[in-house]
């Protein structure tokens, strides 16, 4: 069995990873020259974590992490905490797996070394897929035509092929964009920084977490706004991040301040699909279910999508390809699109103004911290794609070892 994969981002390569163990044959078509070094952090739960270590790279990627102790959620004006939530040992003993934290190249980096070079087509913009009975094909510009048994069509947010398969589907403009910087942790070991921080305002919210195993503090700002471009490398205007934060408390603008010039990235999202492939072509990732970063989840859902693929392809003949495709999108888009949906009402939740709802919220939030050791979205940290998923209906919240997470 062949597969073609469109796309390296953390997506594709996680499938080409998990097709590779399953034992395909994998070609990997990138349209980028080299490997896309973004610069920016990336927070892996366990749900991912957990996929990485049955794709042999758990050890690998914690090498190169951060591993966080705690998850402090703060008022914006006056930066007292709210509640906090553990993310070291207990996440762990709950979730089977731990949370890291990561800058994506070192991620990528790992990704791509299980990767064979020589399976890997870098510079190779694909302009089509198509199949017949027997086969799915891949035509990159300058008109080469691949073939393959199927192709998966991890694309990204801006996914060609998901309009290929699907018809006129455009990415959505979430109405938000985040001002992105990585600092070195020497700049701001004055400031006495929480090891993961969300800072909690009127229309907009702050992020902030160490990378690389603490030598980098990746810093994110969240606003809302009428319209920004979906690019990793945009960059804000000198100083437009003070302004949008201003009034803020003195450690976030002293972060924000010694950033420097930040980018500024548009976040966009994909409406949910039932369906994330025809026959022998399938998505994977942001193309199937692009969501706002909110419960940090994206890369996480890719990656879990990579490895449900991997298990029903393994020992599959040609022949059988286009019903496991079916059974890995049924077996992930329940979970995948209700992730989807609950970062998006995260956004509206940490942006609320100033005044009763805002009190209420942090009440609210204070109560089942007290109560719970991590927060309410952590039901998807215990979600396994392997065990605990009902094939014939929608994907079950269900934690590793069939225990349900405390939160
Ligand atoms: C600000 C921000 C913070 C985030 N934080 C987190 C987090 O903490 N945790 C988390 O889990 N998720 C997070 N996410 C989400 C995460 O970044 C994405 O969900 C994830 O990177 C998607 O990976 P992907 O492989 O599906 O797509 P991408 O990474 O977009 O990769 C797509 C690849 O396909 C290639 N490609 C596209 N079209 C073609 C073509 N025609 N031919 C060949 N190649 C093509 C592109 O060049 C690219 O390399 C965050 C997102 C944002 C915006």
């Amino acid at each position: 069995m062949d597969a073609i994969v469109v796309g390296a981002g953390i997506g594709g390569l996680a499938a080409a990873v998990s097709m590779r163990r399953a034992g395909l044959d994998v070609t990997l078509v990138e349209q980028t020259p080299r490997f896309t070094e973004i610069g920016a952090g990336i927070q892996l739960a366990p749900n991912a974590t957990r996929v990485l270590r049955r794709l042999g790279l758990l050890d690998a990627v914690a090498a190169q992490a951060a591993r966080p102790a705690v998850l402090s959620y703060r008022t914006w004006s006056d930066g007292s905490e709210i509640c906090r939530y553990a993310l070291g040992r207990e996440v762990e003993e709950e979730f089977g797996a731990p949370y890291l934290l990561l800058h994506r190249a070192d991620l990528q980096r790992v990704l791509a070394a299980a990767v064979p070079a020589g399976s890997v087509q870098l510079d190779t913009p694909v302009v089509g897929v198509d199949q017949d009975e027997e086969s799915a094909y891949v035509t990159v510009a300058g008109g080469e035509r691949l073939r393959a048994d199927l192709v998966v069509a991890a694309d990204g947010v801006r996914s060609a092929a998901r309009q290929w398969l699907f018809g006129a589907d455009e990415a959505v403009f979430s109405g938000t964009a985040a001002y992105r910087a990585l600092l070195p942790a020497a700049a701001v070991a004055d400031l006495d920084l929480p090891d993961v921080a969300l800072w909690l305002g009127p229309g907009r919210h702050f992020v902030h977490y160490w990378v690389r195993r603490g030598e980098l503090l990746n810093v994110v700002g969240v606003v809302e706004t009428r319209a920004a471009p979906e690019s990793w490398t945009a960059r804000a205007e000198p100083g437009e991040q003070l302004r949008r934060f201003d009034g803020w408390d003195s450690r976030v603008l002293a972060i924000l301040e010694r950033a420097g010039q930040m980018l500024r990235y548009g976040i966009h999202t994909r409406a949910p699909l039932t369906r994330w492939g025809v026959g022998r072509v399938t998505l994977l990732g942001d193309s199937a279910h692009a969501m706002v970063p909110f419960q940090a989840q994206g890369a996480a859902q890719a990656i879990m999508d990579a490895g449900v693929l991997g298990d029903v392809l393994a020992g599959v003949a040609p022949g059988e390809v286009p019903e496991a495709l079916d059974r890995y999108a049924r077996r992930r888009f329940g979970t995948a699109n209700s992730v989807q949906a609950g970062s998006s009402r995260q956004g509206a939740l940490n942006h609320l103004p100033d005044g009763p709802e805002a009190r209420e919220r942090n009440a609210r939030m204070a109560a089942h911290a007290a109560a719970n050791r991590f927060p309410p979205f952590a039901t998807a940290w215990g979600v396994d794609v392997v065990d605990g998923v009902d094939l014939d209906g929608p994907a079950v919240d269900k934690s590793v070892d069939g225990r349900r997470p405390s939160a």
